[in-house]
């Protein structure tokens, strides 16, 4: 990989530090701590699966039609305009990060704290939609560039080998997004189970 863990600490520590803790305090008191952890891992690489399946899937013909994500974000020309475009990508980004709340409905298995994905759901979606697409970021560029690399989140790219430059992320600038997704996130937990905050 080629990524030192002093790099990690450097380029991603502090956020992971951040994301990790609010995810401890979404989950409990109903899930032990570490399931916080474990469950925002399983967020990261449900993301990165699904962005990275959404890029295998037809691009032509019948099945393209739900392929949103390279139809209205990936494509060129443009279909639309560049506001509608990214509306309709919040949209997409909203219900493949979610996506995993469904399956754990339909499935009854409660692996990953259902409150952990909305939170992490909230950071994905506005890093996509707000750092990378409205500010711009050289390593999302690069999967606009080259879409079968830096799908993201960046730490995943390098773990899976579709990292598409050696050095990681630096990550600072999402812990801003963290603590505004922690905050909407304990309104709707507070909203739909009172009790538990
Ligand atoms: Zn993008
Ligand atoms: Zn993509």
């Amino acid at each position: 990989m080629g990524v030192d863990a002093l790099q990690f600490v450097d380029s991603s520590g502090l956020t992971m530090l951040l994301l990790s803790l609010f995810s401890i305090f979404l989950c409990i008191p109903e899930y032990p701590w570490y399931r916080g952890v474990i469950g925002l891992a399983m967020t990261y690489t449900w993301i990165y699966v699904t962005h990275r399946l959404s890029h295998s899937w037809p691009t032509e013909g019948p099945l393209s039609f739900v392929n949103w994500h390279w139809w209205f974000h990936h494509r060129t020309p443009k279909l639309l305009d560049r506001t509608v475009e990214l509306a309709i990508e919040t949209f997409n980004d909203l219900v493949l990060s979610l996506g995993v709340l469904a399956l754990q409905y339909v499935t009854g298995v409660w692996w990953i704290p259902p409150w952990v994905i909305v939170f992490y759901s909230l950071v994905w979606t506005s890093t996509h939609i707000y750092n990378y697409s409205i500010v711009g970021s050289s390593t999302h560029r690069n999967h606009h560039e080259h879409v079968f690399k830096n799908y993201g989140p960046d730490v995943m790219d390098h773990l899976f080998g579709s990292n598409y430059e050696e050095t990681l992320e630096d990550i600072a600038p999402i812990s801003f997004n963290a603590i505004l997704a922690f905050l909407v996130t304990v309104g709707l937990k507070q909203l739909f189970h009172p009790q538990a905050v």
